[in-house]
């Protein structure tokens, strides 16, 4: 046998992580209930690549962003083509609406999907290069009550997996029409100040003072809270969306704190910004935040066609969420012989049928050994075909948990195992 270490090089690259079995069911069970939320509101799964050009998020998600400018995994491939890994998943969407033409179907658009992201970030506790999101997205519905129903959606879904004591903030951030304005006041104010920002803060001062709200730094925070606010600057249409999104909010009963400085990390969105934060993972870390992009997949060189949704952040979902897996129970196969091997695959067989988990393993076992393996593994129920039981067409079931035995032919046993797993039993890992 090789007891030797695997070599150091075969570990994980940095930022990603294995997700094992006993946390990729919590994982399972998210994402289950994700997706069965979303069709309950119509949206329908729409799968991208992992790669596309590089191009696709310079463009879309803007090159002056934080992600573009210094998160992005890009490499050439062996065409000599420059790919990259992607950051976020709208533009990938808008490239599949403009590529398809899913514009001249039926509008709205309702489309969500889960899988993974790459940000070549430093990695840190609970933030990996490889991160996972929920993404949903609309397309083509001006309508505010949008806006309030994808915050309702991601409220459910927090709360059908136990996510409590979350803050939604939202803002608007206006439109072509009125953030120059407001741009222009912000550059100005930002110009006064700007040898008490930090370094990359009097670079976006110039380029993009909006920015500038988004710096972890505590300085920076403190000198943009005192910057103009955009809600001052928002023009009539708006202001009228941002009134009627807020009025659906309470419609929906759903607290909200408007946050001026919400003006989230990406350069496309318009109108609608939000994010919603948990208690214990603070301002820093929203678990979900979204907004509307109305000018993105006109700006692709697509229709006009407006756009709104969010992304969740499955790692921190999950680092809040109380998810208790349903306990189910399992049959593990006491056999004896080679007969009776093949016995307990057919009756495995009809068992895994009738939707009941069973385990037969293959190693050569005396029956102590069989019970021994059982308990380890901690199997609810051991299925005993041995000569007797060859014999007479009747197994042996015991019930692992309360010591029961029970006699009786593979479709008997199966209505005993099927009834108390309805009545719910617990499980021995307790
Ligand atoms: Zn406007
Ligand atoms: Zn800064």
């Amino acid at each position: 046998m090789n007891t030797e270490q695997p070599k150091k090089e075969l570990s994980a690259i940095k930022g990603t992580k294995d997700i094992l079995p006993q946390e990729a069911r919590l994982w399972q069970i998210a994402e289950a209930a994700a997706k069965e939320i979303f069709e309950l509101y119509g949206y329908r799964e729409l799968r991208a690549p992992v790669i596309e050009p590089t191009e696709l998020f310079e463009k879309g998600t803007g090159a002056s962003s934080d992600i573009v400018t210094k998160e992005m995994y890009t490499f050439t491939d062996k065409g000599g083509r420059s790919v990259t890994l992607r950051p976020e998943y709208t533009p990938s969407v808008v490239r599949a609406i403009i590529e398809h033409r899913l514009d001249l179907q039926p509008q709205p658009l309702r489309f969500y999907y889960i899988g993974p992201m790459f940000r070549y970030d430093k990695p840190q506790k609970g933030r990996y290069r490889q991160f996972h999101q929920i993404d949903i997205e609309v397309f083509g519905e001006k309508d505010p009550a949008v806006d309030a129903e994808i915050v309702e959606m991601a409220h459910r879904l927090l709360r059908q997996l136990g996510v409590e004591n979350v803050t939604t903030m939202v803002n608007s951030v206006g439109c072509k029409k009125c953030r120059p304005a407001y741009g222009a006041e912000l550059r100005k104010a930002a110009a006064a100040v700007k040898d008490r920002l930090c370094p990359d803060c009097q670079r976006k001062a110039e380029l993009n003072p909006l920015r500038i709200f988004d710096c972890k730094i505590e300085t920076c925070r403190e000198v943009a809270s005192n910057f103009p606010k955009i809600t001052d600057f928002l023009c009539a249409e708006c202001q009228e969306h941002f009134q009627e999104f807020l009025g659906y909010l309470d419609f929906y009963g759903i607290p909200y704190r408007v946050d001026p400085t919400l003006v989230r990390g990406l350069d496309y969105y318009t109108k609608t910004a939000f994010e919603i934060v948990a208690e214990h993972l603070g301002a820093q870390n929203a678990i979900c935040g979204g907004g509307r992009y109305d000018d993105m997949v006109r700006e692709f060189g697509g229709p006009d066609l407006c756009g709104i949704g969010f992304a969740m952040g499955l790692e921190r979902l999950l680092s809040v969420a109380k998810i208790e897996p349903p306990k189910k129970s399992f049959v593990y196969f006491a056999y004896l012989g080679e007969e009776a091997k093949k016995q307990s695959i057919a009756t495995a067989r009809y068992l895994r049928s009738e939707g009941i988990e069973c385990l037969v393993e293959f190693k050569d076992r005396g029956m102590k050994a069989h019970f021994s393996r059982a308990n380890k593994i901690g199997a609810d129920w051991v299925l005993i075909i041995g000569e007797d039981e060859l014999a007479k067409g009747k197994f042996q079931l015991k019930d692992m948990i309360d010591s029961k035995q029970y006699e009786g032919t593979a479709e008997e046993l199966a209505k005993i195992i099927l009834l108390k797993d309805k009545k719910g039993i617990k499980s021995r890992e307790e």
